[in-house]
Formats: structure tokens, sequence, C-alpha cells
């Protein structure tokens, strides 16, 4: 697959947080969840609501789970649509 750019992977990552069929990426410390944040020159990084924590590496999952919508509740009705 063609490499994402940081937009589609901060886009990757917020679908990945906000879709209800998968669990969302936590903090490795207290467990809360990860926000994608775009930082000029280095990307997008994942940081922690509450402590602060950054994580730069974003797991292969998520950027391959990754298909363009914006919204996850209208990817969930399409999902639902196409089952029949
Ligand atoms: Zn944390």
């Amino acid at each position: 697959m063609p490499e994402l750019s940081d937009t589609q992977k901060f886009l990757a990552v917020r679908q990945w947080q906000e879709d209800p069929l998968v669990h969302p990426l936590t903090c490795s410390r207290d467990g809360e969840e990860l926000f994608p944040r775009l930082v000029k020159d280095r990307g997008v990084i994942l940081i922690c609501g509450k402590c602060g924590m950054t994580q730069t590496n974003i797991p292969e999952p998520v950027l391959k789970m990754y298909d363009g919508h914006t919204d996850p509740y209208k990817k969930v009705v399409d999902m639902l649509r196409s089952r029949g």
C-alpha cells in the first residue's frame, strides 16, 4: 500500500480512536486514550490526554485500517448496509 501522508495518518489514528469496533490506543502509563497530533517536522505523534506522554510509533494495523472515511458512524452504517 502507498505511504500515507501525515494528514492521512492523523485521520487514520482519529478514525481508529473513534471506531466503536476496535479497542482504542491507550497510554502505557495510565491507560487513558491517546490523541493524534500533527507536529511540524515530526509528523504525527500520539499524546496522552491525561499525563502528556507521547508516542511516536503508530501501530501498523491503525494505518492499514484507514479507508478514507473521516466519520466513524458513517463507516458503521456502510458496514451494516453492505451486510444487507
Ligand atoms: Zn497517560
